[in-house]
């Protein structure tokens, strides 16, 4: 797949997302404009029901838009259909979830493997040695043959990851994966993303926690389905993922 260069990797304009309740249409995103570039390590942050998972799984394609234009690598993801969707993603960008989603019956090596062999890259030799290499990056590797069930939650997480990046997407989106985890577990995950960021990897994620957020280059903040400040900086470690200045937007 290509990816466009000439427009930002994850381009957002005047999205809104409405869903139908008793009492009438609920407007969980109002109109968002968000633009992310490649390499950026973006948290999102918000109260419960701010809108961060709706956002999240826009961008995924796992939901749609009621309104506006969503461009992932210059795909515009509500165009495609349910098969389509799945190897874009696969390609395009991993999904890794609270609750990590793993398939209990597989191994840690399967679960990785699998999002491998759905969208047939790389070659079949190669699969497995890749599999190896992914959960060696994430630190998981001694657990390649176990089930879910016999990993703790922040070593289930891991795999996880790892399985996000199987088909090696350029993105990498994450809601609340340190939900379900002990704090200094959390504070590794945040420390593999950082990792993958070097690597090359564009980050999203969503999280509770404002001191992990801190840990991301950029922060979104979402109140009532509105960006209520987007901020650049806060990453304390290094230069890393250093981009161009964005003026702070605060509307609240
Ligand atoms: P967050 O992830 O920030 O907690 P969500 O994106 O899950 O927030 O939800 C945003 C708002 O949209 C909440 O008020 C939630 O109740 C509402 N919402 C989410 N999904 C649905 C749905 N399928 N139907 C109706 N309302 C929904
Ligand atoms: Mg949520």
């Amino acid at each position: 797949m290509t990816i466009s260069t000439s427009s930002p990797l994850v381009d957002l304009n005047r999205v809104t997302k409405a869903y139908k309740t008793d009492a009438g249409l609920f407007l969980a995103l109002k109109g968002i404009d968000l633009h992310v570039e490649a390499g950026e390590y973006v948290a999102i942050v918000g109260k419960s029901g701010s809108g961060k998972t709706t956002l999240i799984n826009m961008i995924t394609g796992l939901d749609h838009p009621t309104e506006g234009e969503i461009l992932v690598g210059g795909e515009k993801v509500e165009k495609l259909g349910e098969n389509q969707l799945a190897i874009w993603r696969g390609r395009t960008i991993g999904v890794v979830f609270q609750f990590f989603q793993l398939l209990p019956t597989l191994t840690a090596l399967e679960n990785v493997m699998l999002p491998m062999d759905f969208c047939g890259t790389p070659a079949i030799t190669e699969r497995r040695d890749r599999a190896h290499e992914l959960l060696r990056l994430m630190e998981i590797e001694e657990q390649a043959d176990k089930l879910p069930a016999k990993l703790s939650g922040g070593q289930q997480q891991r795999v996880a990851i790892a399985r996000a990046l199987a088909t090696d997407p350029p993105i990498l989106a994450a809601d609340e994966p340190t939900g379900n985890l002990d704090s200094k577990t959390a504070e590794a995950v945040f420390s593999l993303f950082e990792r993958l960021t070097q690597l090359g990897k564009t980050i999203l994620v969503v999280t509770h926690d404002a001191d992990l957020a801190r840990r991301a280059t950029r922060q979104l903040h979402l109140a009532d389905g509105v960006i209520v400040t987007d901020v650049n900086g806060g990453n304390r470690s290094s230069g890393i993922g250093k981009q161009k200045s964005r003026r702070p937007k605060v509307r609240s």
